[in-house]
Formats: structure tokens, sequence, C-alpha cells
């Protein structure tokens, strides 16, 4: 079992309390890693190093190049111990080990890359329009770091989601307070291990774990902390923006989603039906974009339907470190347990199953937590099921007459997050991506996040972008300079309102 310390101020630490919390590999039941198990002090001492360490001014002060330099350095040595990285994140968070160790990991430095050379392409100075009222002026836009940022993350992508949060933070001037998801700690840790050594400097970056309701609350309600970002639940996210509104602190959410793929009469079904599958498989179903309901015209429905349950009865579930095992496990038994409720409320409210719908035991499954790929045909999209998040591998198909009829399906979401079109006639495909009330639509694919591009919720999936230079720009202030340019006290006749 791996142990590790927290990082406050530069240092190493235990939790003031002193205790730890361990974590469980969902594919065998084994513990993985002990942690500590912070609280609210360990939070109030690593608020109190960031807002030392950002009024000292090192970091919030130094030449933005330098700072491109040092995340370019951090991204370098995460290449170099990608295998290693991805291990863990198998064990801890049971990403299949080729999904962590081509895709999970791998992308992190890649999206860093599209970071910094957003960053650079972003002006610190930007001359505002001309102006000559009441008399002429000269103005301009200074974008400054908000202070210290409390970043709160999941347990689905936990070393991909810390970068995320991590380096547009540190890109922008600002210094972090991290708290990692309590399944997920160590990659969080682990990359804090990585910043060390690339020479950030100490109280920038500090990394607390501990449940959410101890750490996590204390980053949302402490006065020390300017800025709150969270990846989570929509549940508890609406408690975050709750509890920042004490200190109005500055918030941005990423949160659940319930993404429809909408597939076009003359979509390619070569790769429409492996695409939808693609959208909604990958980890089990745990990622908030997850292509989680797809829209088959009624036209093609029995075929598609045919297709789905044919390539899904090919996936091979097993242990998340088998490079053979196409899904993993769901990420704990409570995980579990939840998607198995939500199929007997598929059951009861007159979906039916096209495939899948139980739990793998026997031998080795039973000591992890293992759902087959299932498929629900015949949904309606008032069903719970078509409703609420699952997280897990559950697709619900539904069935559509006309496009314009997709899309009101598709928008009938309190979330609003991804989705995709699948169509060979691409202007339509345009058009209809424009109608959905998300914040990403992929055409033809699904998944492919970019550093470069914006990416967030409509609706109660989030309030903010991540990634992109809106990404960046969450992370800074804008100040309006006004520089005067009537130097004579009478030609600023405006201060006879006041007779001075
Ligand atoms: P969660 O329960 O909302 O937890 C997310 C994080 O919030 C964890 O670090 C958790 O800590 C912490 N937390 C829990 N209660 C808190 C509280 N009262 N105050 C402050 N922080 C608190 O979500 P999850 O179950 O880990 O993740 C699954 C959800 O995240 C799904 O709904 C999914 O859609 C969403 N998600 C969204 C995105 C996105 O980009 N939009 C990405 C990934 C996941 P503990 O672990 O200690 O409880
Ligand atoms: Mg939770």
């Amino acid at each position: 079992m791996r142990e590790y310390q927290n990082y406050v101020d530069g240092e190493w630490v235990e939790a003031l309390s002193g205790e730890t919390m361990d974590t469980t590999n969902p594919s065998t039941g084994e513990a993985v890693s002990r942690v500590p198990k912070g609280g609210r002090d360990d939070a109030q001492r690593a608020v109190a190093a960031a807002r030392r360490a950002f009024d000292g001014g090192e970091w919030s002060d130094m030449p933005v190049e330098r700072r491109v330099e040092i995340v370019r350095d951090v991204a370098n040595r995460i290449l170099d111990k990608v295998s290693d990285i991805a291990a863990i994140e198998t064990d801890e968070a049971g990403q299949t080990i080729r999904m962590s160790s081509l895709f999970g990991i791998p992308l992190a430095p890649e999206h860093m890359r599209a970071m910094c050379s957003t960053m650079l392409s972003l002006p610190e100075l930007e001359p505002l329009p001309f102006n000559n009222y009441p008399a002429v002026s000269w103005n301009l836009a200074s974008y400054e770091p908000y202070g210290v940022c409390g970043q709160i993350i999941p347990w689905n992508y936990p070393f991909i989601m810390a970068v995320w949060k991590m380096m547009p933070a540190l890109l922008t001037g600002n210094c972090v307070v991290v708290k990692p998801a309590s399944y997920t700690p160590s990659t969080a840790l682990e990359l804090a291990k990585i910043m060390e050594e690339a020479g950030v400097p100490k109280g920038v970056v500090n990394v607390i774990t501990g449940p959410g309701g101890a750490v996590g609350e204390e980053l949302c309600t402490s006065a020390g902390v300017d800025k709150i970002a969270f990846t989570g639940s929509t549940e508890v996210g609406r408690r975050v923006m709750q509890m920042a509104s004490g200190t109005v602190k500055k918030v941005t959410l990423e949160l659940g989603g319930k993404s429809a793929s909408i597939l076009l009469e003359d979509a390619d079904l070569d790769v429409a039906v492996p695409g939808a599958l693609w959208g909604t498989f990958l980890h089990a179903g745990q990622i908030c974009e997850s292509g989680t309901r797809l829209l088959v015209p009624s036209s093609i429905y029995d075929e598609v339907c045919e297709r789905l349950k044919a390539v899904t009865e090919t996936l091979k579930v097993g242990p998340a470190s088998d490079f053979d095992s196409d899904l993993g496990p769901v990420v704990s038994a409570a995980q579990l347990k939840t998607v198995m409720d939500y199929v007997q409320i598929g059951l009861k409210e007159g979906a039916k199953l096209l495939t899948g719908g139980e739990r793998l035991t026997g031998g080795d499954y039973d000591k992890g937590y293992f759902h087959q790929p299932t498929i629900f045909v015949d949904v309606d999209n008032s069903m719970t099921i078509a409703q609420e998040e699952i997280f897990g591998p559950v697709l619900s198909v539904i069935k559509y007459d006309t496009p314009d009829q997709a899309v009101k399906i598709a928008n009938d979401s309190i979330y609003g997050l991804g989705g995709s079109v699948w169509s060979t006639d691409i202007p339509q495909a345009i058009a209809i991506a424009r109608k959905i009330r998300t914040g990403t639509v992929w055409i033809n694919d699904f998944h492919l996040i970019n550093g470069l591009f914006p990416f967030g919720g409509y609706k109660q999936s989030g309030v903010g972008r991540e990634l992109g230079s809106k990404g960046l720009r969450e992370y800074q202030q804008v100040k309006h300079i006004h520089v005067d340019q009537t130097p004579r006290k009478d030609q600023k006749f405006w201060y006879m309102v006041l007779g001075v």
C-alpha cells in the first residue's frame, strides 16, 4: 500500500489531527493507498500558506513567460512518468489501463501545452476603444489573478481534473489549495510532487486530502479564498454556490450531464453505432459529458438497435489493470448500487432491456464493482433513466420522427453539458448542433475535449468554462485603468458639478 502526506507550504505533512483514510481498488476491493484525513484546520493552514505565497509576489509577479516555462517543465516530467501515474489511476479510479495509459494521463500534458500557448497569446494589458466622453482619455484593461483559488475535484478523471484546475490558475498567477476526491486522492499528490521537483515556489500549490464536508466546505466558506472552482455532482455544486455567497467569491462549476447523441437518418451507421457506444461506455459511463441518451429516427430504429446490441455484447468487462478489459468496474460499492437501482427504476417505468442490466458476479467479479454495459430501448424522455444522471454504463435509446423533435427531446433536460450529431450532411449537422443547448457538441464523434477549446455547461451543468482562452480568463479579474488626457483644470468642466 502506498502512503502519502499532504503538501502544504512546500512541506509534506500529516493531518493536524493525525488521522488517515484508505482508498480501495474498485477492481479487487483491496486497499490501494493511505492518505491524511484532513479537516477544516488543515484547509485553513493551506489557505494561509497560499495567501502568504500570493501576497509575497514571487509567483504572482513572475513574468508570464517564466510561469509558462515552469508549467511546460511539469508537462515534460509528467510525460516521463505516464506509465507510473496511469498505473495508480487504474488501481484507484478503476480506469482501464488502456484508457489511463493511452488517453487519461497523456492527455494532461497535451492540454497543458495548449494552455501554455494560449496563455502566451493572451495580452496582460489590452487597449480599450478610443474614448472622448466626457473628454479624451486613454483606457486599458489589465488582467490580474484573483489570488487564492480553492479547487475541488471528482474521482472519475482525478489526474486530468487536477491539471485542468491547477494549471490555468497557476499560469495566470494565482496560488491554489486543491482538494481531491476521497476515492482517488493519490494522483493529485503525485502531481504536487512533480511540481515541487519542477521548482514551483513553496505555498503556491497546496493539496489537502479529506472529506468534502470538512476540507471542501472550509474552502468554500473561507474568507481567505478568492475563487472556488468545483467539478462534481450538480447536487454538491448547488451547495458550493450557496456557501461561496457568504464571502461573494468568484465561482466556476463543472457539474453533471445527461448528454444526447442525435443520430440522423443519413448517418453512416458503421461509424455512428460504435461512436455512440464510445460516447456512452468509455470509463463505464462515469464521465460527466457521456452520451447517455441516444436519439434514433423511427425509420432506422430496429436496425440501429440490432447493431447496438451486437457491438455491446462483444465488450469485455474485467479488472481495470487487464489490457484486454474494455470496461472496468464502477468506482465504489455505492456507485454500483446506484446503477443497479436505476436499472430497476427503468424496468418499473416501462423501458425494455436490449442488453445487460445485471451486476457481474462469480470468480474475481465478486471482489469488485462490475456492471454489464446496459442498453434500454423504448425509453420515453420523461422517464427517470432519461432525466437523471446515472454515472454508470447505462444507455437509453429514444425514438423520434423528425429532426425538430430530436432537438426538443435533447433539450428537455435540466442539464446542458455535451452531445453529438451523427450525419453525413455536415451543414445540416452544424445547424442542429447550434440548436442544442449545451456547452459542447461533437459532430460524428464524442469525448474529444481539446485544451485549445472551451468546455463547460449550459443550464444546471455548470457556470463558466475550462480550457481555451475562456478557461484561462476565468482565473483573472479585469481592471479598467483610465488615463486622463485633459491636463488643465479648466478642461475638466465636470468638476463644476461639485463646484471645486
Ligand atoms: P461529488 O460527490 O459532487 O464530489 C465531488 C467533489 O466534491 C469531491 O472532491 C467531494 O469530496 C467534494 N465534496 C463532497 N461534498 C462536499 C461539500 N459539502 N462541500 C464541498 N465539497 C464537497 O461528485 P462525485 O460523486 O465525486 O463525482 C461525480 C459527479 O461529478 C457526477 O455528477 C459528474 O457528472 C460530475 N462530474 C462533472 C464533470 C464536469 O467537468 N462537468 C467532470 C467529472 C465529474 P469527497 O470525495 O471527500 O466526498
Ligand atoms: Mg459524492
